[in-house]
Parts: structure tokens; sequence; C-alpha cells
């Protein structure tokens, strides 16, 4: 038994090739990563080496080929309430306003609170990410950065043991990146979740990351061994001008 959070050992994932003769596309093999409780881990890469794939095997929204996945030394083999998901483009339900789509997830989670229990625990993290004055506007009155934090707070509010963030700053302003980022370290460090997030971006990785994945890229890339970033928290930046409607 690992005492690991997370334990990955030796996966791989293949995809099925178009033409049915040719090879299966094999995107990495024996990938093997430990995630520690509370940690927040970074994971950076070219585009197309199989870093969504990795998270969508995490969230249980798919599975490796070969491999095992443990969290908490149970095999994960689908989606569940202890693990939270945020994607480069806003998976907010359209016609629910900022508040209710905290609530949405909030009310899933905890179905024996009060309505009122409900709307405050949402309140409390829209506060953290600075939409207190916007929620109740539908995603479609809200900013994108605006609408990423609502994605944020969302996932943070549900408090998932293990956060996924895919990209999730991928589609916004450097500016508005920059704030967010804070947002998030600030939401993470008063909760201590696990977070696991893909970024493009190496400074965002530095900034954030207490470890960092590096995955190589090519048809047999495989994650290199993580380079442990030794900076102590918390690291601030200085040239960002804090203003909550980007
Ligand atoms: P990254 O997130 O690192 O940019 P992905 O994990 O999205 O990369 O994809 C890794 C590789 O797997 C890419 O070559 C992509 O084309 C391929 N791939 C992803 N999903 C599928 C799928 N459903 N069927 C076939 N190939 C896929
Ligand atoms: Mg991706």
């Amino acid at each position: 038994m690992s005492h690991a959070f997370v334990e990955v050992q030796k996966a791989a994932k293949r995809f099925p090739s178009a033409s049915k003769e040719a090879e299966p596309l094999t995107v990495f093999e024996n990938i093997s990563f430990q995630l520690e409780k509370g940690e927040f881990v970074c994971i950076i890469g070219h585009s197309g080496c199989g870093k969504s794939t990795i998270m969508n095997a995490l969230a249980g929204l798919d599975q490796f080929s070969e491999g095992s996945l443990v969290m908490e030394n149970k095999e994960i083999s689908g989606p569940g309430l202890e693990r939270g998901v945020v994607f480069q483009n806003y998976s907010l339900l359209p016609w629910l306003t900022a508040l209710e789509n905290v609530r949405f997830g909030v009310r899933a989670r905890w179905k024996t609170w009060s309505d009122r229990e409900v709307t405050d625990h949402s309140m409390k993290y829209l506060d953290m990410v600075g939409l207190k004055e916007v929620v109740d506007r539908k995603p479609s009155q809200l900013s994108g950065g605006m609408r990423q934090r609502v994605s944020i707070a969302r996932a943070f509010a549900t408090k998932p043991k293990l956060l996924l963030l895919d990209e999730p700053f991928g589609a916004l302003d450097a500016l508005t990146r920059g704030v967010i980022q804070d947002e998030l370290i600030n939401i993470w460090s008063q909760d201590q979740q696990t977070v696991f997030m893909i970024t493009h971006d190496v400074d965002e990785a530095i900034l954030l990351a207490d470890r960092i994945f590096l995955m190589t890229n090519g048809p047999q890339a495989r994650i290199a061994e993580a380079v442990e970033i030794d900076l102590p928290r918390p690291r601030q930046r200085a040239s960002i001008v804090k203003h909550p409607h980007f």
C-alpha cells in the first residue's frame, strides 16, 4: 500500500488510429508519479504531449490504457465529488447566475444543508475571488476573467480533496491572469486542497507550484523527474495592479 495521496503507476495511453491497419497512437507510456496531500503541482509540456489525457484520467472522465491510478488507496474508475475540475473554457451553466452556478455544486455536495447555508457558503467563495458585486449576473454578462473566477469559486466551494485545473487561464490576458493567480493561491492556502494544474506557462508554474512535472515530448514521452522548486511562500509579484473587474 502506498502512503501517497494519489499514485499513478506505469500509466500508458493509446488511442486507436484512424485506419484499422495502422498502429494505435501511443501518447505516453510508463508514467509514474505521486501527489502528496495539500501540495500544488503544475504539469508543463508541449501541446499534444498528453497533459489533458492524464488529467482526464485523474478526473475519472477517461481511463489509462495501462497502469494504475490510486487515490487514498482506492482505484479510481470514474468521476467523483471528491475531485473537482476546471477547464480552460468555462464550463458554467449559461442559464444560471454566477451565484446559482456555485450553489449548484455546493447543493450537490451537501444535500442536507439549508438553502441559507448553501447560499452563505457559495457567497463566501465568490467573495474570495472578488465577485461579490456581480453574483446575480449570468455568464453572458460576465467578462472572460470573471467567468473563470466563477468556475474556480465553484470548484473550491465544493471542497474537493483533489482539484484538477486544465489550463484555467489559457484564454485570459496576462494582467487578468496575474490577478486570478493571486486569488487562486489565496483560496488554496486557506483550504489546503491538493491541486494538480496544467499550464503551458513556465512562469506561472514557477509562481504557483510546490513541484513541477515536466513532460517530455514525442511518441515515447514520459514525465521527467519532478523539478523541485525551492522558493518559500508567500511569493509575491510587485507589478500586479489589483482590480476586481477584469
Ligand atoms: P495536451 O493536453 O498535452 O496538449 P492531450 O492530452 O490533449 O495533449 O493530447 C495528447 C495526444 O493525444 C494528442 O496527440 C492528441 O491528438 C491525442 N488525443 C487526445 N484525445 C484523443 C482522442 N480522443 N482520440 C485520438 N487521439 C487523441
Ligand atoms: Mg490540453
